[in-house]
């Protein structure tokens, strides 16, 4: 998107790539990315939206289930903008396409330190731009922006189509299902570039827990096969649904954990020449809230409106301040998926639950994918969040009250195991 949005400006880019274009199509599955309504937009604007088959996600609908199986409570309400999930594999072939067609001049292979070496020399600036695997020793962590040390999740993906909507038509939507403390399951719509519209399903188990049990899986069909038994056992409302679910294809698979980690933008090369890193290379959250090609996107809109307004000379010094600057907000990414790692505090669960009472409280939960920023400071401070409840009419006695309605379906699953999975009493 940088790329497309200097080119734009009239700016000359030259775009490297590990990859020619079709090569990204003969790729190995990629993670979901799936990008919330700013982003789309901006996509958009640049004209690269070539999907307009793809589906949508208008809603979600968030499931709070308890440890024997129960669906405790759920929030469902429309997103503000609609997200959209495209294949990167197709996003990264046409991608390249495009840019090349657009007038960028693209090399293939692998960057190397000395390549970078050359690129700096003979370029006004050179951005990496090489994800979270690749270039990123040139840049250095950075402690006080950095929360964790180790990964907070194992995680799973696989894509999915064939399951069965009418069994749960929640899932015409996105689905997320929460078992706290035990996993996170997100059921996304997505444009798969075998199937077309399928379901990207990124479940983030806690390590050690009950969900962990991904480690030992080698293909799609296995991690599918303990996806449905824990989906069996954990989440039983949704097995009729995943029931009969194939994977898209045997790539569409992935297995890891990330250790989240922010680094310093501005790398420094043997020669003393620099190179600004951005997305993943420098800013690596857990995916859990859906926001690593979102940041991406939000780092390549600010760096392209500032680069451009700019003649330069892109100093060191200029890049690292253009990127505080960007932090200002951008922290507000790593403050959402931090919060969202660790255990929930007792006033965001009043947030959350009041949500399931108050369509309009959880729009502006849900807006937070799209933007975290605007969810300061009531999501992050107990005291903004009670204000905030105040503010939406939402008094002690009300959170009282849905705590009690929350209890006695719980109590009444148990003694007479009723199934809890309808709305939640007003
Ligand atoms: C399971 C899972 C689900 C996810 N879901 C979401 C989601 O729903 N929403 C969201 O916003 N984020 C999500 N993410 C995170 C998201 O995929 C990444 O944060 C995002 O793709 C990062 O974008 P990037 O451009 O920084 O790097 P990448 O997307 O990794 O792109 C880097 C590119 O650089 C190329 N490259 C690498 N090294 C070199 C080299 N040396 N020379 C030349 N080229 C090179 C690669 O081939 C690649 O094309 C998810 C991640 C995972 C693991």
């Amino acid at each position: 998107m940088l790329s497309a949005a200097l080119l734009r400006a009239g700016w000359r880019v030259s775009l490297c790539s590990d990859r020619e274009a079709e090569d990204f199509l003969a790729d190995r599955g990629r993670p979901t990315a799936c990008l919330f309504g700013d982003q789309v937009e901006y996509e958009a604007e640049l004209g690269l939206d070539f999907w307009p088959e793809a589906p949508r996600m208008r809603r979600i609908h968030l499931d709070l289930a308890t440890d024997d199986g129960a669906v405790a409570f759920a929030v469902d309400a429309p997103l503000r903008k609609p997200a959209l999930a495209v294949d990167q594999r197709l996003k990264f072939w046409r991608g390249l396409r495009e840019l090349r067609g657009r007038g960028a001049r693209v090399t293939v292979g692998r960057v190397t330190g000395a390549d970078l070496e050359e690129l700096a020399a003979t370029h006004d600036l050179v951005v990496v731009t090489a994800g979270h695997r690749s270039l990123t020793g040139l840049f250095e962590r950075d402690p006080a922006r950095c929360v964790h040390t180790e990964p907070q999740r194992r995680l799973f993906m696989v894509n999915v189509h064939g399951y069965d909507t009418a069994a749960r038509p929640e899932h015409e939507e996105g689905v997320f299902s929460f078992l706290p403390g035990t996993v996170e399951v997100f059921w996304v719509p997505f444009h798969d570039k075998d199937v077309g519209e399928s379901r990207s399903i990124v479940l983030e188990a806690a390590p050690g827990g009950r969900a962990d049990r991904f480690c030992r899986v080698t293909t799609a069909d296995e991690g599918l096969a303990v996806l449905k038994e824990l989906v069996d056992e954990l989440l039983p409302h949704e097995s009729a649904f995943l029931g009969p679910a194939r994977a898209t294809s045997p790539v569409t698979w992935i297995k890891g954990e990330v250790t989240p980690v922010v680094r310093r933008p501005v790398g420094v090369l043997p020669s003393g020449r620099h190179v600004l890193g951005l997305g993943d290379a420098v800013v690596l959250n857990d995916p859990l809230t859906g926001q690593g090609a979102n940041n991406a996107t939000r780092m390549a809109r600010f760096f392209a409106d500032e680069l451009t307004a700019f003649d330069g000379p892109y100093t060191p010094e200029w890049l690292a301040g253009r990127f505080d600057e960007w932090w200002e907000r951008g922290r507000y990414t790593n403050e959402f998926t931090n919060r969202m790692l660790a255990p929930l505090g007792e006033a965001q669960k009043e947030l959350i639950l009041a949500a399931s009472h108050h369509p309009e409280i959880a729009e502006r939960l849900w807006e937070g994918f799209n933007d975290p920023a605007s969810l300061a400071p009531w999501f992050f401070e107990p005291p903004a969040t009670r204000e905030f409840l105040a503010r939406c009419d939402v008094g002690r006695w009300d959170v009282l009250r849905y705590k009690l309605g929350v209890g006695a379906r719980v109590v009444a699953h148990k003694l007479f195991k009723r199934p809890l999975n309808g709305p939640a009493a007003p």
